[in-house]
């Protein structure tokens, strides 16, 4: 069985954003990029599927601009067969992702596509889920346990009231939640490794995919900064002001 896994490169998690002072978008002139985290858990997860010998061949998958070949290498280095970068310089929104997704499923043939559940600098949440839509495919999202047996994915998934299991036929997306693992540590033998492992770069054209953007993005700016709050002597005031200061926001 293989598994294609998409890997985004974002801002690193640790790293303060900043907007542009003409609020056109994030600045990302010297901001450390790193795997985005979800993303680093589906690498994992597939690679594990590979050692436990129910995955054959796991490739990973990014779509973005040469730098994005970092990206990849740190995921051979985690475990990844093979890696095809879709290099373009335009902006990437999740729909056109999820078209370089469903053309490199058409052309590679996994059984599973494991997803991050979202792109820590977007936010989007959506990529993995339109993928599936156009795969036509069977989707669970925010994996937290993910078993394959005779040809079905079992998946537990977080949801508000506890946790709930569910059983799709493969070929699905999965999209991965937090606790679904504890990504290795890339060690240096690794990284000699994965230098020679196979890199592809192509073009959205030669898979036929137009990735024009179809969202406007009007302004970007930092969230309200809160107010200091105050401290008060005693419960007797806080009572008081809370009956006669508190706001519902
Ligand atoms: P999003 O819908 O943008 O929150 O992203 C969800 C997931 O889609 C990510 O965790 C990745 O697995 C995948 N993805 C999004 N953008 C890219 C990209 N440019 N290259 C590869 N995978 C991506």
């Amino acid at each position: 069985m293989k598994i294609l896994v998409p890997v985004k490169r974002v801002v690193d998690f640790n790293v303060k954003v900043r907007v542009k002072s003409d609020g056109s978008g994030v600045d990302l002139s010297n901001a450390k990029m790193a795997m985005n985290p979800f993303d680093e858990i589906a690498v994992e997860e597939a690679v594990r599927l590979k050692e436990h010998g129910i995955a054959g061949e796991v490739v990973v998958l990014s779509c973005g601009a040469a730098a994005c070949h970092e990206t990849l290498r740190n995921a051979l280095a985690l475990g990844a067969d093979r890696a095809v970068l879709v290099k373009t310089e335009s902006e990437l929104q999740p729909l056109a992702v999820a078209k370089i997704i469903t053309a490199v499923a058409d052309r590679e043939k996994p059984q599973l596509v494991i997803c991050g559940k979202q792109a820590i600098d977007d936010d989007a949440n959506q990529t993995g889920q339109m993928a599936a839509s156009m795969l036509d495919w069977p989707q669970v999202t925010f994996a937290s346990k993910l078993s394959i047996a005779e040809g079905m994915a079992t998946v537990t998934r977080e949801v508000d009231g506890g946790l709930e299991m569910i059983a799709v036929k493969l070929p699905a997306v999965v999209t991965t939640d937090l606790r679904l693992n504890e990504p290795r540590y890339v060690t240096l033998p690794n990284i000699m490794k994965a230098k020679k492992k196979p890199l592809e770069t192509i073009k959205p054209e030669d898979l036929g995919v137009d990735v024009a953007p179809r969202l406007k993005t009007l302004t970007v700016a930092e969230p309200l900064k809160r107010s200091a709050g105050v401290m008060v002597p005693d419960v007797q005031t806080l009572v008081e002001k809370l009956k006669t200061e508190a706001k519902v926001l």
